[in-house]
């Protein structure tokens, strides 16, 4: 079976933060077209806060705790709680597992997509972070239920939220900012599944990186 450790991964962690990092201008540049253009900022803000508390030696489960405290504590906003919840529920679905598997990952992005649906009120569509990971998610569950391999599984929850976050351009904002802007937030990306996008995307590309099969 296919896996990756639990122990001693925080690096996971710390490539996402790297990230965003590396990104935060272009975040700040998607949010300044329909919104106050702060996201690239704020996020980046909260993200190296954490970097500062994560140490290499420890567990994926322990650092995505101290990351999504970080941003839940420490980040105002509508994002600190959003991204603080996502991370904290990926904290909470490994961090009793020895090996973070297919399945695992699975509940865990199955339990963040809920939570993040109740606590941000948005639904598919409303152009939210949500339409970069419920497509994401989707596309995973349906090589998890064929019988795909966790590779398999990784690279498809990156497509789909790749997907989902461009088609972003083709929905109005309902909730947030930019739902001000009605029928004119259409033709732009949404910053939050922009942001929501490149970090399933690092996640996926850095489990892979430490795949073990045994
Ligand atoms: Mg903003």
């Amino acid at each position: 079976m296919s896996y990756v450790k639990n122990a001693e991964n925080a690096s996971v962690v710390l490539e996402i933060i790297q990230a965003i990092h590396v990104n935060a201008r272009y975040l700040s540049e998607i949010d300044g077209a329909t919104g106050d253009g702060d996201h690239g900022i704020n996020m980046n803000k909260g993200f190296m806060l954490a970097k500062e508390r994560i140490e290499t030696g420890m567990s994926l489960a322990e650092a995505f705790k101290i990351l999504g405290r970080t941003l839940a504590m420490d980040i105002g906003g509508s994002m600190g709680p959003i991204y603080g919840t996502l991370f904290s529920e990926f904290s909470r679905a490994m961090q009793k597992e020895e090996k973070i598997t297919m399945q695992i990952l699975l509940a865990a992005l199955e339990n963040a997509v809920e939570k993040l649906m109740n606590l941000a009120g948005a639904k598919l569509g409303d152009k939210t972070l949500i339409d970069a990971i419920y497509p994401g998610k989707e596309a995973y569950k349906k090589v998890a239920d064929n019988n795909g391999s966790f590779n398999e599984a990784l690279r498809a929850l990156a497509e789909g939220a790749e997907a989902g976050k461009e088609n972003t351009k083709n929905l109005t904002a309902k909730i947030g900012r930019a739902a001000r802007l009605g029928e004119r937030s259409r033709g732009f990306l949404d910053a939050g599944a922009a942001s929501c996008c490149i970090i399933l995307k690092t996640m996926a590309d850095a489990m892979q990186k430490r795949m073990i099969d045994d």
